[in-house]
C-alpha cells in the first residue's frame, strides 16, 4: 500500500491509496476524494491522509484483520507506529515514530472511520473504541450529536513535548540578507520573517495579491496600509495555503522597500518568460515559472552555507521569528491567530511564553513594601 497523486479530468489532483497492483482501496479512496472535494480540503491534507491510511491498511494486512474489524486492536497499531518500519525489517528498539507523528496518523485513522459509520459502511458502536466518553451518551441521542464528537477525548493518544519553536535568530536572518545575491532573495527571506508566510502561501502569492499601497481602494480593497492577501489556489507549481480561509497580512516599510527592489529586479525579465505569480524563476531553468516549494528550501540552503551559519535555515524558522518578535512586542493570541492563519488558537499560544524579562517586570511592578510597615522593622 503506497500513496499516489491522482489527477482529476478538472486539473485538481488530491492523494490515494494504490496497492501492489496500482488498484486503488475503494472506501479508502471514496473517503479522500470526500475530504479533498467534499469538505474543500488541500491537496497536501490528502496527502497527509493517505501516507496514514496506507501505513493503517498495511498493519491490518500484517494481523490479518479487515479494516472494519482493526477497532479493538488499535493499541497494538499505536505500538506498531513508534517501532515498526514500513518495510518489515523487524521491529526497533528505538521509536521510529515520535509522540506527534503517532498523533497525527490516528487522527487520520480516525477521520476515515467515522467517516465509514456516517456511509453505513461501519457499524456506529465502532466510535466506541475510538472515544473514551461516548458510552456515556444516551441511546435517543442523534448520530448527528454523535458525528460531532470532536470534543470527545480518543482513546488512542500519546502525550506529547512541549512543542519548541526553532526561530531565525536576527543575526541569523541578517546573514541571509547579506548573502543573498538577488533582490528576489532578500525578498524571499523578508517576506517569511517579516510577514510570517508558510512556504507554500509564499510561492502562491499572485500579483493581485500584493497590495503595497497607502491605500487599495481603487483595487476595489477596503484594507488600508500596504498588505498582501493570502489565498488558497491550486496552483502548478504545488504551492498551497494551508487553510482555505483567506487573510490580510500587513506589510512593514521594509518589506515594501525590498518588494519594489525585486520588482525592478525582475522588469529585465524576457516578455515571454512572464508570469502572474510572485516568486519565479529567474535564474535557472526554466525561467519565469513559480518557484517550487523544493527549491525555496535548496535556496536557504544555499544562503544558510554561503553565509557560514552552523546550521541550515528552514522556512518555518522565519515564519517562528516573525511570531516570536510580534509576541515580545506585546502581540495578544487572537492577533497572532489572525496574522499567522491559525485554525486553532491553540498554536498561537505556543509563541506568548513570557521570556525570563518579561518575568522580571512583572515581579517588579507589584508594590514594594513601604518604610514603616510592620514586616520592614525588623
Ligand atoms: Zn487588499
Amino acid at each position: 500500500m503506497r500513496a499516489f497523486l491522482v489527477r482529476l479530468p478538472s486539473g485538481c489532483r488530491y492523494w490515494t491509496v494504490l496497492d501492489e497492483t496500482f488498484r486503488p482501496h475503494p472506501e479508502v479512496d471514496e473517503f479522500l476524494l470526500h475530504v479533498r472535494l467534499g469538505r474543500d480540503g488541500a491537496e497536501s491534507t490528502t496527502q497527509s491522509y493517505a501516507i496514514s491510511l496506507a501505513l493503517f491498511l498495511q498493519w491490518c494486512a500484517s494481523i490479518g484483520k479487515d479494516w472494519r474489524d482493526a477497532g479493538p486492536y488499535l493499541g497494538r497499531f499505536v505500538y506498531w507506529l513508534q517501532h515498526y518500519r514500513r518495510d518489515p525489517t523487524g521491529p526497533s528498539a528505538t521509536a521510529v515514530r515520535g509522540p506527534r507523528r503517532v498523533n497525527s496518523i490516528m487522527a487520520a485513522v480516525r477521520s476515515f472511520l467515522r467517516h465509514a459509520v456516517a456511509c453505513g459502511q461501519l457499524s456506529k458502536d465502532a466510535l466506541t473504541v475510538l472515544y473514551e466518553s461516548l458510552e456515556m451518551l444516551r441511546p435517543e441521542i442523534e448520530f448527528e450529536q454523535v458525528a460531532r464528537q470532536h470534543r470527545f477525548r480518543s482513546r488512542h493518544r500519546l502525550s506529547e513535548p512541549a512543542p519548541v519553536t526553532d526561530n531565525a535568530s536576527d543575526d541569523e536572518v541578517a546573514a541571509l540578507l547579506g548573502a543573498a545575491r538577488h533582490a528576489r532573495d532578500r525578498f524571499i527571506v523578508t517576506a517569511m520573517w517579516r510577514m510570517g508566510l508558510r512556504r507554500g502561501e509564499l510561492l502562491g502569492l499572485r500579483g493581485s495579491d500584493i497590495h503595497f499601497l497607502p491605500n487599495s481602494s481603487v483595487l476595489g480593497c477596503g484594507f488600508g496600509g500596504a498588505h498582501l492577501h493570502v489565498v488558497r489556489r491550486d496552483n502548478p507549481n504545488q504551492a498551497s495555503a494551508k487553510s482555505r480561509r483567506s487573510r490580510v497580512v500587513p506589510a512593514d516599510w521594509f518589506t515594501v522597500q525590498t518588494y519594489d527592489q525585486y520588482v525592478a529586479e525582475r522588469a529585465f525579465l524576457d516578455p515571454d518568460h512572464r508570469s502572474d505569480f510572485v516568486v519565479v524563476n529567474l535564474f535557472t531553468t526554466p525561467v519565469g515559472v513559480p518557484m517550487r516549494p523544493g527549491g525555496l528550501n535548496e535556496l536557504l540552503h544555499r544562503l544558510s552555507g554561503r553565509a557560514e551559519l552552523p546550521r541550515q535555515i528552514l522556512p518555518h524558522m522565519l515564519r517562528h521569528s516573525f511570531a516570536t518578535s510580534v509576541a515580545a512586542a506585546g502581540g495578544t493570541a487572537d492577533e497572532l491567530r489572525e496574522l499567522l492563519g491559525h485554525a486553532w488558537i491553540s498554536s498561537s499560544q505556543v509563541y506568548l511564553h513570557p521570556s525570563p524579562d518579561r518575568l522580571r517586570g512583572a515581579v517588579d511592578r507589584v508594590p514594594s513594601p513601604r518604610p514603616g510597615q510592620p514586616w520592614t522593622d525588623q
